[in-house]
């Protein structure tokens, strides 16, 4: 019986996302061949790669709006570095929120200024950093938009006229967004997309050649872009299952759709965390994140009981991260709310017998 899969990442996919990537390896589209023995030249591959490249800015509203859609290697991680690269003339500005911004600024500093406009690590990223003035003079503002960590993310962005970069990581495709603030944004798939192996970037066509630096061909956005994403050969695989999966998001009503049943998930969790006497949320209430649940008991001693119930319950991968400890309820698009409701039971059923 398949388990109740909280997982950060990689993380749940939908079930029948899952069988259709099942089924093209062994045979895409009754061509006598698998999708994983055939060229990424062919017909049939090329067909995938658009589509998927389509998909991906039609359901963020991005369509015909100047943007890039662009499918590549090296997890969000490379991104970090990559962003740099592309952006980074002069000096750039990070918000500092959590464990992936810290890297994030670590690798961008190997190749420029880069300025700490504002960081919540004084209260261990419980928090969105808010009220900062950010300099005019930046060549661009780099957020994490979801912060799978510590559970926050973002609602409201920062008011500023400098091109804003995003890793979206682990809350892409997962609610109505103002997508078209950002001149670029990244995501490794693993999260709330499909499998590990493949990263996306949607980037601005006026953000191509934006520095006087060389930049080694695979971190060129430019070069990628004008290969189409096959400037080397491509991750088949991961890229046919995110397109089974935003086909899949499409056909369960786009982002508003999966929005409004990842807002009633969110609400279940965090309404049982604050009526609970026995739970405390790690987060702060107004940054709390849609897609990852961070909490604790008050308790430490509770802790065993309350996780022999949750393993008996068939749930997976609530441990929180060590980082913050305790207990993450990542409750990605695919989880169903009835996965949701079996936790919060779990946890009435800890108060019955505490
Ligand atoms: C998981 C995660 C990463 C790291 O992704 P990789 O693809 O493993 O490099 C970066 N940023 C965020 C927000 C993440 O959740």
């Amino acid at each position: 019986m398949k388990k109740h899969n909280f997982s950060a990442g990689p993380a749940i996919l939908p079930q029948e996302v899952i069988e259709g990537a099942a089924k093209a390896v062994l045979e895409l589209d009754d061509i006598g061949l698998s999708l994983i023995e055939i060229s990424h030249r062919s017909n049939e591959f090329k067909t995938i790669m658009e589509e998927a490249c389509y998909l991906s800015l039609k359901l963020l509203g991005l369509e015909g709006k100047g943007y890039k859609a662009l499918f590549l290697q090296g997890g969000a991680s490379l991104q970090f570095i990559m962003t740099a690269y592309n952006l980074l003339e002069n000096k750039a500005g990070y918000i500092n929120s959590g464990t992936w911004s810290t890297k994030a600024i670590k690798e961008a500093k190997m190749l420029g200024e880069v300025i700490e406009v504002a960081s919540s690590k004084d209260a261990n990223f419980n928090y969105i950093p808010k009220g900062f003035e950010v300099p005019k003079d930046l060549d661009y503002l780099h957020l994490t938009t979801n912060n799978t960590i510590f559970g926050t993310q973002y609602k409201i962005l920062p008011d500023t006229e400098v091109p804003l970069v995003a890793d979206m990581s682990s809350d892409i495709f997962s609610r109505p967004f103002n997508y078209s603030k950002f001149d670029m944004f990244y995501a490794g798939a693993q999260k709330n997309m499909g499998p590990s192996g493949v990263t996306l970037v949607v980037i601005k066509e006026s953000s191509f050649n934006k520095v006087s630096r060389v930049i080694p061909s695979m971190l060129n956005y430019e070069i990628q872009s004008n290969a189409e994403s096959m400037f080397n050969t491509p991750p088949v695989f991961p890229v046919y299952t995110v397109l089974l999966n935003l086909r899949w998001i499409t056909n369960n009503g786009g982002l508003d759709g999966v929005g409004a049943k990842n807002q009633k998930k969110a609400s279940l969790i965090y309404d049982e965390i604050d009526r609970n006497p026995l739970f405390e949320g790690f987060a702060r209430s107004v940054d709390r994140s849609n897609m990852n649940a961070t909490f604790n008991l008050k308790n430490d001693k509770q802790a065993e009981v309350f996780d022999s119930l949750w393993n008996n319950a068939n749930i997976s991968g609530l441990k929180g991260h060590r980082s913050v400890g305790g207990y993450r309820a990542s409750i990605y698009n695919a989880l169903p709310i009835e996965s949701v409701k079996v936790l919060v039971d779990c946890m009435q059923e800890l108060e019955r017998i505490a």
